[in-house]
C-alpha cells in the first residue's frame, strides 16, 4: 500500500466523512431538536461503551479520552466541580487539548501498568501549565508586550499553546497515519470547535458523534487485525476461509511460494528477506482477471479466482509470475543513512545492490463437488510439481 494511499484511507477520508457527517447534523437540527431530551443522555451511553470496547480491545488512549469527555460531559450537566474550577473556563479548554495532544504522542499501554501513573500524572501536569500560562500572561501582560518587538494581542499570546499543540497533534497524525491517531486529531479539532464556536451544535452531539468515531475507530482496527496480514498489508489466512463461504460453485485456487526463499535469508538476512516479502506481495496485489490475493502464510501466496476455469487465469498468473522474475529489487543500504550527502552520493552506486527472486504457482480449479480444502490441496500437488520441474514456472 502506497503512503499516498495509506494517508487518504487513515487520514483524508475519516476526516472528510466527520465533517460531512456533523454538516449535514448542523443542516438537518431542525428535525432532531424534538428529540434533544433523549439525545442529552447519549454521550453517557456512548462514551461509556466506548471505553469499555477500547479498554477490551487494548486502545488504552481512547479509554482515557473517552473517559476524561464523560467526566467533562457530566460536569457540564451537573455541575460536578466546584463553582471556583468550573469558571476557569479558558484554562480548562487549553488543559484539555494540552491532554489530546499528550495523547496523541502516549503509546496504547495495559491500563494496570506502570505507565497508567504517567498518564494521569500528565493530565494534571496539563492543567497545571495552563492554569500557570494563563496566570502569566495575565500578571505579565505589560511587561512582555513592552519587551516584545512584536506587537501580540493578549488573546493570541494566550492561545499560543494551543496554536503548538494543534501543529504537534496534526504532524503526529501525518507522519503516523493510522486510524486511532486520527480518531485523537478529530477529537482536537471539535473541542477546539466547540469552544470556538457555542452553540452551532449541542456538546450532546458532538460528544455523541465522537463517541461513535472512537467505536468505528476500534472495530475498524480490530477487523484489520483478524483480517490483515501485518507484513505485507495482504489478506490474511482467516478472510480466505471467510471468502470461502461466499465463493459459488466455480473457481480456481492458486497457490504461489517463492523459490528458495530460505537460502535468500541466509544469504541477505531475514530483515531484507521481510522487505522481499513486501515487494514481492505489492506485485502479486495487482493481479488481474478479479484474483483476491491472500498471504497463506510464510513465504506462500494464495489467490481465489471466482467465476474462472484455470484456462483463463494462466495468463493473469503468467504475468504476476513474470513481473516478479524481472523486479530488480534494490536493496536499502543501512550504513548510507549515517553517512553525509557527499559521501553518498559518491557511495551511490556502488551502494546500489539489486536482488530479484522468482515464485512458482500450482492452479487447480473446482471440480465436481469438491470442497475448497480438496481445491487448495490439488493447487498444492500442482506447485509441488512446479517446484520439481525446476521452479519459476506454472504447472497445473
Ligand atoms: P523452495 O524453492 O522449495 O520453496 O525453497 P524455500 O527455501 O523457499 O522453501 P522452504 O519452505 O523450505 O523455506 C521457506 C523459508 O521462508 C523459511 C523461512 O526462512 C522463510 N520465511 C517464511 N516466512 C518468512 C517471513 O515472514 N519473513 C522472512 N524473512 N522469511 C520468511
Ligand atoms: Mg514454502
Ligand atoms: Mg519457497
Amino acid at each position: 500500500m502506497s503512503a499516498f494511499y495509506h494517508r487518504c484511507r487513515y487520514f483524508f477520508l475519516p476526516l472528510l466523512v466527520t465533517a460531512f457527517s456533523l454538516g449535514l447534523l448542523q443542516f438537518t437540527q431542525a428535525n432532531w431538536q424534538i428529540w434533544q431530551g433523549s439525545i442529552n443522555q447519549l454521550p453517557f451511553w456512548l462514551l461509556v461503551t466506548a471505553t469499555a470496547l477500547a479498554l477490551q480491545f487494548n486502545r488504552s488512549r481512547l479509554a482515557y479520552l473517552a473517559t476524561l469527555l464523560l467526566l467533562f460531559y457530566a460536569d457540564k450537566q451537573h455541575h460536578l466541580l466546584p463553582s471556583s474550577l468550573s469558571s476557569y473556563t479558558e484554562a480548562n479548554f487549553l488543559g484539555g487539548a494540552m491532554i489530546i495532544t499528550c495523547f496523541s504522542f502516549f503509546k496504547d499501554r495495559g491500563l494496570l501498568s506502570p505507565h497508567s501513573l504517567v498518564r494521569v500524572f500528565s493530565i494534571f501536569l496539563c492543567f497545571g501549565m495552563a492554569y500557570g500560562w494563563l496566570w502569566g500572561i495575565e500578571h505579565f501582560q505589560a511587561e512582555i508586550t513592552a519587551k516584545s518587538p512584536l506587537s501580540l494581542s493578549f488573546q493570541f499570546q494566550a492561545a499560543l499553546p494551543l496554536y503548538l499543540c494543534g501543529l504537534l497533534v496534526l504532524t503526529r497524525t501525518l507522519w503516523q497515519a493510522n486510524l486511532v491517531n486520527t480518531s485523537i486529531l478529530i477529537t482536537f479539532v471539535i473541542w477546539v470547535l466547540y469552544d470556538l464556536t457555542p452553540g452551532q451544535l449541542p456538546l450532546s452531539v458532538l460528544l455523541s458523534a465522537l463517541a461513535v468515531i472512537f467505536l468505528f475507530t476500534i472495530l475498524i482496527d480490530s477487523y484489520f487485525l483478524a483480517y490483515r496480514d501485518e507484513l505485507t498489508g495482504l489478506a490474511s489466512r482467516r478472510a480466505l476461509y471467510n471468502l470461502v463461504l461466499s465463493l459459488g460453485r466455480k473457481y480456481s485456487v492458486a497457490m504461489l511460494d517463492i523459490d528458495h526463499f530460505k537460502k535468500f535469508n541466509d544469504t541477505y538476512g531475514h530483515d531484507v528477506g521481510d522487505q522481499v516479502l513486501k515487494l514481492v506481495a505489492a506485485k502479486m496485489a495487482r493481479v488481474s482477471g478479479g484474483g483476491k490475493v491472500f498471504r497463506y502464510g510464510g513465504e506462500e501466496f494464495t489467490i481465489v479466482f471466482p467465476r474462472k476455469d484455470t484456462d483463463s487465469v494462466i495468463d493473469h498468473l503468467e504475468d504476476v509470475r513474470e513481473s516478479i522474475e524481472e523486479y530488480r529489487i534494490v536493496l536499502r543500504d543501512d550504513k548510507r543513512k549515517r553517512s553525509t550527502k557527499a559521501k553518498r552520493n559518491a557511495a551511490n552506486k556502488s551502494n546500489k545492490k539489486t536482488v530479484s527472486v522468482t515464485i512458482s504457482i500450482g492452479v487447480a480449479e473446482r471440480l465436481g463437488g469438491e470442497t475448497f480444502d480438496q481445491t487448495l490441496k490439488q493447487a498444492d500437488e500442482a506447485l509441488y510439481r512446479a517446484k520439481k520441474k525446476g521452479r519459476n514456472q506454472i504447472c497445473t
